[in-house]
């Protein structure tokens, strides 16, 4: 489906007062900086704006401007409903199709509103009346930042604004290392330090706010739990539900390790399988260049994202899902 004309949406945003923004289960920092971005432009259009978002999210972004008004499905799921009858239109942000809800997408499926799709990943579904969709995006940030820009407001981003937008272009981007990086990427940055945001500080506030016990969970990954197959072109982690226990495990803590195995020349396809609270086992994939790993794990596991990082699950045991990756991957690289 073709993006909708700002011009279109321009005029029809006029007419919605009350306006619900959701992002996908276990949010990152793009879902959440791209959320809260939008909710406090929209604010400045005199809207009532809520964001909610299916499940809880990290620690290490209840730093962003506007967190204490997020409400979590898992929890508000009663008031969440009660705002999905109320609204005039949905903004569904950083994802692609509304099983990545989990129930809230139940709740969402058949509510009639309009809704609008911003969002980077591939092949999006097509529930949504307006769209602005695009997979060349680092991020939904940058796509929320062309959508306050399109609609003739940039003078209205200002340093809550930039401090969203700063966190999802930043960890959707490694930190500004992934193949997306582009001069667009860098000259919105610019814009967005205009307005006073300390890029330091944001990076502090999301990197350097782990605890102890993550960081040997890491260092036990690292050790213990890592795979190298195919030649050294494949790397995988798989830990136990259990094992995650004896660390701790808070939300946030395996996010990144996915990465790690790249540091080791010749590796194509990294892997992270792990025994989810919710019963099922997650999947991270991540490969390099022209590996399509988005398609892998539409095919395989379920799940699907961009063609260098995509997400899946299995409803098989962790030892199986994990023989299944070994005898598939053969086929990536
Ligand atoms: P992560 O591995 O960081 O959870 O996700 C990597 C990318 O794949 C993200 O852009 C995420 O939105 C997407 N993704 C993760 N899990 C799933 C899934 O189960 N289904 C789909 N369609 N996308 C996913
Ligand atoms: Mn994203």
């Amino acid at each position: 489906m073709a993006n909708t004309s700002f011009k279109v949406i321009k005029n029809d945003l006029k007419k919605f007062k009350n306006i619900l923004i959701v992002s996908h289960y276990s949010p990152d920092g793009d879902a959440m900086g791209s959320s809260l971005a939008l909710y406090h432009y929209l604010l400045t259009l005199n809207k009532k704006v809520t964001v909610a978002v299916p499940n809880e999210y990290p620690d290490f972004l209840k730093w962003l401007p506007g967190n204490n008004k997020v409400l979590v499905y898992t929890k508000d799921a009663i008031k969440i409903d009660k705002l999905i009858a109320k609204s005039d239109c949905i903004f569904t942000l950083d994802f692609n199709t509304l099983s990545r809800l989990e129930d809230f997408g139940k709740a969402l499926q058949n509510c009639g509103k309009p809704f609008f799709l911003i969002d980077h990943h591939q092949q999006p579904d097509s529930y949504a009346k307006y769209m602005l969709h695009n997979v060349d995006a680092c991020s939904t940030c940058e796509l929320i930042y062309d959508f306050i820009v399109g609609l003739g407001d940039k003078n209205k981003i200002d340093k809550k604004i930039s401090n969203c937008l700063y966190t999802g272009l930043m960890t959707d981007t490694g930190s500004f290392r992934y193949p997306s990086v582009n001069t667009k990427t860098h000259a919105i940055i610019a814009e967005l330090l205009k307005t006073g945001i300390v890029p330091s500080d944001i990076h502090s506030a999301v990197y350097d706010n782990y605890s102890y016990d993550r960081l040997k969970l890491l260092g036990y990954c690292l050790s213990e739990k890592l795979k190298i197959i195919n030649a050294n072109k494949v790397a995988y982690f798989s830990i136990t539900n259990a094992e995650l226990q004896k660390f701790n495990f808070k939300k946030g803590d395996t996010e990144g390790l996915v990465n790690y195995p790249f540091s080791i020349s010749g590796v194509k396809v990294c892997a992270f399988f792990n025994e989810a609270p919710e019963g099922y086992i997650k999947i991270s994939f991540r490969s390099k260049g022209n590996i399509d790993v988005n398609k892998f794990a539409r095919k395989y596991f379920n799940g699907g994202g961009h063609k260098n990082a995509a997400g899946g699950k299995s409803n098989k045991s962790l030892n199986e899902t994990v023989s299944e990756f070994e005898k598939f991957v053969v086929e990536l690289c």
